[in-house]
């Protein structure tokens, strides 16, 4: 099937640190269409121009019949025959216009004797030839699906490591054709005919699917008296000086979920101002890091009315390899997303994410609903309507990716999307009251996870900070209260864990970490003042690693001169 077979392509190809390139998307109208899921070059490049490093960055994905044109970071070359960028040193293949592959072999589908596996072709052979790096099978079939073997074991991450510059996919075989394209104008679901379909429970399964008709539902049929109240606190924007300290104190180590391990939160990422070394010290002690753009830029509804596809990968797939390259986070650890200003961008922007292997989306304000939403995963339509003048919500199915809505915060006589949105006129004993209120309005009823999704600035006010660790100290009196990262929870509901078995869950669990020596987060960090041509000025980057050339930037990560 098709799309199994671009779910692996795109697995192994995109991730690495790949550039969308500049403008439309749309490549220049003689590139030809090659539709059979695989990146290739232009055939129609000039000779005399192929092995430059303008060119052989270049690469094209035809779907639908829509040529969609690729750039590799600078710095990097795009390797055919791999379906990767590399460095230069490692690609030889700039002359190579499309990967050329043998059949693939049936192994244990042919008709072979025991301990012995079918090429293509149906010669049999035994099972030790393939892969073994000669060709046996008359065909090549033997030794030419090996890096796919691999990838569907997941071995091919380590190879996106040492790159430096990838994202590994989560990635799963069964996952539905994605029937897309950009003609469709319209943002109601109800008038896209391609659209989502309403939940159907009964296809709808954990762990990759889950939906309820009315988006309140339990997972896993269990009573909500057995389910954990998750409370996900997030973050959004820079992390640097000016929060770092906030942080430390309202995650401190004295505040531990019934299972002994300290509260821990979400950080989504914008590059700009960020202190990476302290990205590394909040991901080393077990918090969660996501992705919140490279310029988080204005005007707000840019991101959801003008941004590409191209646009949503330059910013979220671009801060991922920033965070990892200057903080060390490892890719397979960003997982999620949030779109600044919380504007959706419509399908380009679930489009991405499901092709770039994204696990969730938090960035989809739900009406307030009594009793709160629980997350879902967007392979049927969202069981609420889209919040906010001219939000795109995503019209279409994005099988297996999650999305963690914002339910509204209950004030008392009216609804704010986020408490730190709510008024300014409120008191301590408002907000202590607020976090109250809310947290019953989950615990006493189907205990979605109650998501508290803050910017530092709001704890300004230090009578907020003291309501706010005094609802934290208060809820954490209760055994069956945990404070989760975002991924923590959807982890929980893949696998929902009654209380009974809860201490022993082992994705909330903590300390089990190994990290590299390079992954551990410096006392004293590079402060690197580099000039940025984009933003006609100098920023400081802090790192424990080299300083770049340059400062970072959309389409150019690494800090390239
Ligand atoms: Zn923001």
């Amino acid at each position: 099937m098709r799309s199994k077979l671009l779910g692996t392509l795109l697995l192994v190809a995109v991730a690495i640190s790949a550039d969308v390139s500049r403008g439309k998307g749309r490549s220049e109208e003689d590139t030809p269409c090659i539709d059979d899921n695989k990146f290739y070059r232009n055939p129609y490049a000039p000779a005399r121009d192929v092995w430059s490093t303008t060119e052989c960055a270049k690469y094209y994905l035809c779907l639908d019949n829509e040529v969609f044109e690729f750039r590799c970071s600078q710095g990097l070359l795009f390797d055919v025959s791999r379906q990767i960028c590399d460095f230069k040193a490692n690609v030889d293949n700039c002359d190579v216009t499309s990967e050329t592959r043998p059949p693939r072999p049936l192994l244990g589908n042919g008709n072979c004797e025991d301990k012995h596996f079918a090429c293509g072709d149906g010669t049999c052979f035994p099972a030790a030839y393939f892969c073994d790096g000669s060709v046996d099978c008359p065909d090549g079939s033997d030794e030419g699906w090996c890096g796919k073997v691999m990838c569907y074991l997941g071995i091919n991450v380590q190879l996106f490591q040492n790159l430096g510059a990838s994202r590994s996919l989560s990635h799963d075989p069964n996952k539905v054709g994605k029937h897309w394209s950009r003609r469709i104008s319209s943002n109601h679901v109800r008038n896209d005919p391609n659209g989502a379909s309403a939940c159907d429970p009964t296809k709808c399964q954990l762990p990759n699917c889950w939906c309820s008709v009315d988006g309140t539902q339990v997972p896993g049929n269990l009573t909500a008296s057995m389910v954990p109240q998750m409370i996900i606190v997030t973050f959004d924007d820079a992390v640097n000086a000016e929060n770092f300290e906030l942080y430390s104190k309202i995650f401190s180590d004295d505040r531990k979920n019934p299972n002994g391990c300290p509260v821990r939160g979400t950080f989504y990422i914008s590059h700009q101002y960020t202190n990476y070394r302290d990205v590394q010290y909040l991901w080393n002690i077990g918090h969660e890091i996501a992705a919140h753009s490279v310029t988080h830029r204005g005007p707000e509804d840019w991101w959801s009315k003008n941004a590409t596809i191209e646009d949503w990968f330059d910013e979220m797939v671009g801060v991922a390899n920033i965070i990892n390259k200057y903080a060390g986070v490892r890719l397979k650890d960003i997982k999620g997303l949030r779109a600044p200003f919380l504007r959706v961008g419509w399908n380009r922007q679930f489009l991405m994410m499901s092709e770039f292997g994204f696990v969730y989306d938090s960035s989809m304000l739900a009406p307030f609903s009594d009793p709160p939403l629980w997350p879902y995963t967007l392979d049927h339509r969202p069981p609420h309507g889209c919040v906010g003048t001219e939000q795109h919500c995503p019209t279409r199915a994005y099988p297996g990716l999650w999305e963690l809505p914002l339910n509204q915060i209950w004030a008392g006589g009216y609804s704010c999307p986020r408490l730190d949105s709510c008024s300014s006129e409120l008191s301590g004993e408002d907000v202590y009251r607020i976090l109250m209120l809310n947290f019953k309005r989950h615990y006493l009823s189907n205990r979605a996870p109650l998501g508290l999704h803050l910017h530092s600035s709001w704890f300004q006010n230090p009578m907020y900070f003291y309501a706010f660790t005094k609802f934290m100290d208060d809820a954490l009196k209760l055994n069956d209260v945990y404070f989760v990262t975002s991924h923590q929870a959807i982890e929980w509901m893949r696998e929902p864990t009654s209380l009974n078995e809860i201490e022993k869950f082992r994705p909330w669990r903590c300390g089990t970490r190994q990290f590299q020596p390079f992954e551990v987060a410096c006392d004293l960090p590079s402060s690197c003042k580099l000039p940025s041509r984009v933003l006609k000025s100098y920023r400081y980057l802090h790192t424990c690693f080299e300083c770049p050339k340059e400062y970072p930037w959309l389409r150019n990560e690494f800090g390239l001169e």
